[in-house]
């Protein structure tokens, strides 16, 4: 059983305004007691930043990246580069891939992958791939989409039973994955949400580690905090009710 602990934890998860309402769905509650009590976006947290005249710059960036004060608390300083990649569409099922190339010991390139285009919409901001990757000696497929319309395209593959033999579904509902989220700062919205997947592979190839099994932490934190299989359910899985009105 999970503790409640003493604190106020306040949750910055990129672009997603849906997080809201994640903060207070009852399943994401622990002894009635909400797991996250308050959800900010990138547009928040730039809004708080600008009342702090706190202004911010790659140069700086790159100057704390090395000392004390530019590092996140302990556990959150330790991650894989594949955290990066799940802010932009397909990164989520790279970083599966990734993952599961480190089980098999093999080396991950990201030309394991075989990525075809299934539906792109008019202005190429939302789309719908297959991706295709080889690892321990079988080969996997993967569904890839991004953007409300390439959803409804796949609720159609779905619904014409062609989604058997697919071992990964990613699902994004904001165009791009979440670099094109509603709470991003709304200026050169468009523009910039086509440059943000770059600044993500950036970090990602700066990163320590690529997968998130070179982890040790990681381990030691499940190890510790979700000994059993039980455990890792009951923390990383929810479900959902259908909310339709009657
Ligand atoms: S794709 Fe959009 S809705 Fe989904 S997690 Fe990212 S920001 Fe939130």
């Amino acid at each position: 059983m999970f503790q409640v602990f003493n604190y106020y934890l306040i949750k910055f998860q990129k672009p997603c305004t849906a997080k809201k309402f994640e903060a207070i769905r009852p399943q994401l509650m622990t002894e009635n007691v909400k797991d996250c009590d308050l959800s900010i976006t990138t547009r928040e947290v730039v809004e708080l930043f600008k009342e702090e005249r706190l202004v911010f710059s790659e140069e700086r960036e790159q100057k704390l990246r090395n000392v004390q004060e530019g590092q996140f608390d302990a556990p959150f300083n330790v991650y894989s580069g594949s955290s990066y990649l799940f802010g932009r569409t397909g990164g989520v099922t790279e970083s599966v891939v990734r993952y599961m190339c480190a089980l098999n010991k093999e080396q991950f390139t990201p030309s394991v992958i075989q990525n075809n285009l299934l539906w792109e919409s008019t202005d190429k901001f939302q789309s719908l791939r297959v991706f295709e990757f080889p690892c321990g000696g079988s080969n996997y497929r993967a569904i890839v989409c991004h953007g409300g319309a390439a959803v409804e395209e796949l609720m159609k593959i779905h619904a014409a039973g062609k989604l058997k033999g697919v071992d990964v579904v990613e699902v994004m509902v904001c165009p791009q994955g979440c670099v094109g989220g509603g709470g991003q700062p709304k200026i050169g919205k468009k523009s910039l949400t086509a440059q943000r997947p770059a600044g993500l592979d950036k970090h990602d190839k700066e990163s320590q580690f690529a997968d998130c099994q070179s982890n040790a932490l990681m381990h030691e934190m499940v190890k510790k905090w979700m000994p059993t299989e039980h455990n890792i359910h009951d923390a990383l899985h929810t479900h959902y009710d259908n909310r339709r009105m009657k």
